[in-house]
């Protein structure tokens, strides 16, 4: 009984109402005056200093006043953001990764026609080095140029746009060597799931040549080839193939050309 009588007066206390009066320090004329409870005044602090919080807030969340805050100018030395750099940057060199990987991958599934479409030129000559060469006399020496055949043999697959078989099939005798129809430098050497070992080589004036289905590869990527030198050996590897043959086309300006016009076998 007693505790709770001594909090009532405390409570009784902090409801009571003082008054406070302003006045003039000379005369004591009483400027202004008011009154208030412990507990009112008490109440008028706490929610003055809430309002006070909630603004400051407000204004370094929607202003750039932020920005004064010693340290907190520069972005570079907030953890936050180096780790979001750092992140940033694993991802880039992932997303990169993959895109080889994807590259590579679509390389293989769809043979060599997508690498050759999209291949830089090799100079193959010291006459190419002319490039105010006339694209005339280009043309007329392409079609004049005598090419070798890579194997002599039956053809058991004609060239035949509509069912995108850009090129011809010829059919040869088991380890048979296949040979260059021209000078050139190789610039894809590789296996292939659908075409097997691929090898293709970048001729004068435009030309490239593509020997698919071998069994063996003999030049690599870079390598300098002399006309009717041996590039390959005969094959059936890849999924697309039964029995030995060359799959052979000829790429002229990044259209496939019938190889039967060029090459006789
Ligand atoms: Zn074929």
């Amino acid at each position: 009984m007693a505790e709770k009588k001594q909090q009532n007066s405390r409570l009784q206390r902090w409801q009571k109402d003082y008054r406070i009066v302003v006045m003039e320090p000379d005369t004591l004329k009483k400027i202004r005056s008011f009154e208030a409870s412990k507990l009112m005044v008490a109440i008028a602090v706490f929610v003055l200093a809430t309002l006070v919080v909630i603004a400051t807030i407000v204004l370094l969340s929607f202003t750039p006043l932020r920005t004064w805050i010693p340290g907190y100018g520069k972005i570079e030395a907030n953890p936050e953001f180096l780790q979001m750099t750092d992140k940033i940057s694993e991802l880039e060199s992932l997303v990169k990764q993959q895109n080889t990987y994807i590259d590579g991958l679509k390389n293989m599934l769809n043979g060599v026609e997508a690498e050759v479409d999209g291949l830089e030129k090799v100079e193959t000559s010291s006459a190419t080095n002319n490039d105010e060469r006339d694209i005339q006399e280009e043309n007329a020496s392409m079609f004049d140029r005598i090419l070798i055949a890579p194997i002599k043999g039956e053809v058991s697959a004609p060239f035949d746009y509509e069912t995108e078989h850009y090129g011809i099939d010829i059919l040869g005798a088991a380890d048979m060597p296949i040979k260059s129809v021209d000078a050139g430098v190789v610039i894809t050497a590789n296996y292939t799931m659908k075409h097997g070992y691929v090898i293709s080589i970048q001729h004068d004036h435009d030309l490239i040549s593509v020997y698919k289905h071998n069994s063996k590869l003999l030049k690599k990527k870079g390598d300098r080839i002399a006309q009717g030198e041996a590039i390959a050996i005969i094959g059936n590897t890849g999924i697309l193939t039964d029995g030995p043959h060359l799959h052979f086309e000829l790429w002229y300006q990044q259209n496939p050309i019938n190889p039967i016009t060029f090459v006789s076998l």
